[in-house]
């Protein structure tokens, strides 16, 4: 039998409903902060995130799926949001309408890492670019907004940490002197992958996973001294306004994010529950990128979620996306009135299932409680005789008959009441 490929994972139809939800609440939420969303095709010219992404880091390096098509053309799946959104930006000449744009977009990314738990070759994010403004309000309410998912979709106990990278040249000035600290007697106690780094892309160093290399950047490597006086100025006017919004940070100057165009404000969300290595989100400014990709010169700023990693934490009810009535209907009499009654219930927006099958009584509502049913109305033949169905409350277990002419009514008010609570 051939199974899905390592590293991806079917999301099934017990889950599939808190990932709808998660989706609406973003999508809600989003539109209160002016996103609109864009959709842009998961494969891409290669070319577009070597150049834009970095040549040297680990996503182009190590993670991309890339393959040469029919037409001999370089292809990727996109690893990442940020680098086909401004190049659609640019292409359809979004700044022309309006300089500043608010962009979402919802889905799958790509990248060839060994699997492990919370780590997919397809995984799903949420993500926003807000492009077209400097300012550093952008920066606190791009920030402020991915808590606000976090918290809407119910994820609790994350941790938001701050950096402030500068601008290009700062990061020039701070790569100079990383090569300088670690082409020393410190430089041997790096991993393999951190002694490739300081030649091609030393500002990896920071961040690398290893818990040996942590040691030595941490004892080597303290604070910020290759900020230029605007940037500095940028990252304090930032944390001003995060304060203002009362969300809660930590400062942290090894966040450096693994892709080369961030610039000046970086974030990392990380959880407890994914273990230390692992961010459920990520973010940052990025104020050369659209000018670098041919399109105006204007400042960005943006963050994506991991819905896989949110999935992961949130230990929601997985029947929560079960239908409102099951229908058992016992002998042929029951099971045509049944059918009547089922479209009269989807007709008034009330989702019913029914057994198929003719099982017996007992056996349908096992399958009712299987599927997650909330109430389930019971027609056999006496209650054909009667005029009447019986509604059992499968979490109460409180059964109740009513008259076959008021079942929308009293099953409509039924449901209204397990919503509040009562
Ligand atoms: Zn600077
Ligand atoms: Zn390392």
């Amino acid at each position: 039998m051939i199974k899905a490929i390592r590293g991806t994972k079917d999301i099934l139809p017990g889950e599939s409903g808190i990932w709808q939800e998660i989706e609406k609440i973003s999508r809600d939420n989003l539109k209160l902060f002016g996103y609109q969303e864009i959709r842009t095709p998961v494969i891409e010219e290669t070319a577009l995130f070597v150049k834009n992404i970095g040549e040297e880091t680990d996503i182009v390096t190590k993670e991309m799926f890339s393959f040469v098509d029919r037409g001999e053309r370089n292809i990727s799946l996109r690893p990442e949001g940020t680098a086909s959104i401004i190049r659609s930006y640019i292409e359809n000449n979004l700044d022309k309408t309006s300089q500043f744009r608010k962009l979402y977009y919802i889905g799958p990314m790509f990248r060839a890492e060994r699997p492990q738990a919370g780590r997919l070759r397809q995984f799903h994010q949420i993500g926003v670019e807000a492009i077209g403004s400097l300012h550093p309000a952008l920066d606190a309410e791009v920030i402020a907004l991915s808590a606000k998912l976090l918290d809407e979709a119910g994820v609790k106990g994350y941790r938001i940490k701050l950096n402030n990278l500068g601008c290009r040249e700062d990061k020039k000035k701070l790569s100079k002197i990383l090569k300088e600290i670690f082409s020393n007697k410190k430089g041997e106690h790096l991993c393999e992958d951190c002694k490739r780094r300081i030649k091609m892309n030393p500002l990896r160093v920071l961040d690398c996973k290893n818990d040996g290399c942590r040691e030595v950047v941490r004892d080597t490597f303290k604070e910020a001294v290759f900020i230029c006086g605007e940037c500095k100025t940028h990252f304090e006017e930032v944390l001003k306004f995060i304060d203002m919004l009362n969300i809660k940070y930590e400062i942290d100057p090894y966040i450096v994010r693994g892709l080369d165009y961030y610039t000046r404000t970086v974030f990392e969300i990380t959880h407890g529950g994914l273990g230390s290595k692992d961010a459920i989100g990520a973010g940052g400014r990025y104020d050369n990128l659209s000018l670098d990709m041919g399109g105006p010169d204007v400042g960005a700023c943006g963050f994506a979620l991991g819905v896989d990693r949110m999935m992961m934490i949130l230990d929601r009810d997985k029947k929560s996306n079960g239908p409102d009535i099951f229908i058992a209907a016992i002998g042929d009499a029951a099971y045509a009135k049944a059918f009547g009654i089922i479209n009269d219930l989807r007709n008034n927006a009330i989702s019913c299932e029914i057994d198929y099958e003719k099982k017996s009584l007992k056996a349908q509502m096992r399958e009712a409680n299987s599927v997650g049913a909330k109430f389930v109305l019971i027609i056999g033949e006496d209650e054909i005789v009667k005029g009447e169905a019986a509604l059992r409350d499968m979490k109460t277990k409180e059964q109740s008959s009513i008259k076959f002419e008021n079942i929308i009514k009293e099953i409509a008010s039924a449901l209204a009441m397990t919503k509040r609570g009562l």
